[in-house]
């Protein structure tokens, strides 16, 4: 069994707060299943710009390369950081880890629970079996690609990104798509691009198609990105894997929260090749950001985060009954009418940040 060693990123903004109810919801599971979770906290965003100097610094990337896995919360949001002028964003310190960590695959799993089918702006006959999970590519594209800068030219200000991508970079993410098409029940693949205008997008496709070559078991389609948003919300029960580029799974992430009733909901796990004595490092997170408008206020919902640290019990430390407590647990107190103020309906009880990691704890 061993020690657990787990590296804990509140960051800025409402991630110290829905941290600390996922670290609440951990001590149990500690308690319950008899493990020792050694967790150690260190800075990212601007709270470590302002006491390090930097978004993240040497020590604390040293810090997750000798952890099991990264529990993080959130970085950004604070707006002296984030105006043209700041030589430092707190967003550094996600793309260093990701990229410094080799995090190439985003999961961003999507199953709305049966008692939230309400809670969501579609009906619940559209959602009804909705089960999906989106794998983001994570460390590629326009997010990384050089150059990417604002430029002078004669005829005024010009700017440029640039959207690259490696045959190998797509290789291994969309072989990861499949490699997890394979545990799932719909067996199925859906790979999203614009194969119509990019480049970057007709190598993808043609990647994929060879890739799929070698899972016969799995049914397998392309869809152009923006069809792609449309169907997620006319009938989002119809997919299963969702293989895309980096901006792609960002954006069409956000849409498909709210299948699962608010941003507060879904979790993440960022993975790459490397394992530990106990499963395959990673980093685990909300999909939403800091939320700078609700921050210390009592008022986000920890579920997010807490169900991010079931996927690193599934995923890192390879305590699948352990993780499954944690979504039992967080069902039971949704299925008991609780609330936070972003999935208000009729008949149910609003409880704060604190209040709703207490219920989840100890419904483990
Ligand atoms: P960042 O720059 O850090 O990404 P953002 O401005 O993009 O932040 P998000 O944090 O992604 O904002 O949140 C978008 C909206 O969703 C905000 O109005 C926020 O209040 C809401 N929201 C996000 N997370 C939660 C949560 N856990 N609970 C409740 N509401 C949330
Ligand atoms: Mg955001």
């Amino acid at each position: 069994m061993g020690t657990y060693k787990i590296a804990v990123l509140p960051g800025d903004g409402i991630g110290p707060e829905v941290t600390t109810q996922a670290l609440r919801v951990l001590e149990r599971v500690g308690a319950r299943f008899g493990h020792t979770f050694q967790t150690t906290q260190a800075l990212v965003g601007a709270a470590a710009i302002e006491a390090e100097g930097d978004a993240i610094s040497d020590a604390t990337m040293a810090l997750c390369q000798e952890s099991d896995a990264i529990l993080f919360g959130a970085v950004g949001g604070v707006s002296r950081y984030e105006g043209p002028n700041s030589k430092v964003q707190p967003e550094r310190a996600l793309f260093r880890l990701r990229k410094e960590l080799e995090l190439f695959a985003n999961l961003r799993p999507v199953r709305p629970f049966k008692a939230l089918l309400n809670a969501s702006t579609l009906k619940p006959s559209i959602l009804e079996g909705t089960d999906l999970l989106v794998v983001r590519e994570l460390t590629g594209g326009i997010y990384f690609g050089k150059p990417s800068e604002i430029r002078q030219t004669p005829h005024g200000l010009e700017a440029i990104d640039t959207l690259l991508y490696s045959e190998g970079e797509i290789e291994r993410i969309v072989r990861t798509a499949f490699e997890l098409a394979r545990g799932r029940t719909k067996k199925k693949v859906t790979s999203v691009d614009k194969a119509n205008v990019l480049s970057s997008s007709r190598l993808w496709r043609r990647v994929a198609e060879r890739v799929a070559a070698d899972y016969p078991d799995i049914t397998f389609e392309h869809l152009l990105v923006d069809a792609c948003a449309m169907h997620l919300i006319r009938r989002p029960a119809s997919f299963d894997v969702i293989v895309t580029e980096n901006m792609f799974g960002d954006i069409l992430t956000d849409e498909a929260s709210m299948l699962a009733g608010s941003m507060g909901m879904l979790p993440s796990a960022s993975l790459g090749t490397r394992q530990t004595a106990h499963g395959t490092f990673g980093l685990y997170e909300p999909i939403h950001g800091s939320a700078p408008d609700i921050a210390g206020q009592n008022k986000a919902n920890p579920i997010a985060s807490i169900l991010s640290l079931a996927m690193l019990l599934r995923h890192s430390l390879s305590l699948e009954a352990e993780a499954q407590a944690v979504e039992r647990a967080v069902e039971q107190v949704i299925d008991a009418g609780y609330r936070t103020e972003d999935l208000q309906e009729a008949g149910t009880t609003i409880v704060g940040t604190e209040e709703m990691g207490r219920l989840i704890a100890e419904a483990v």
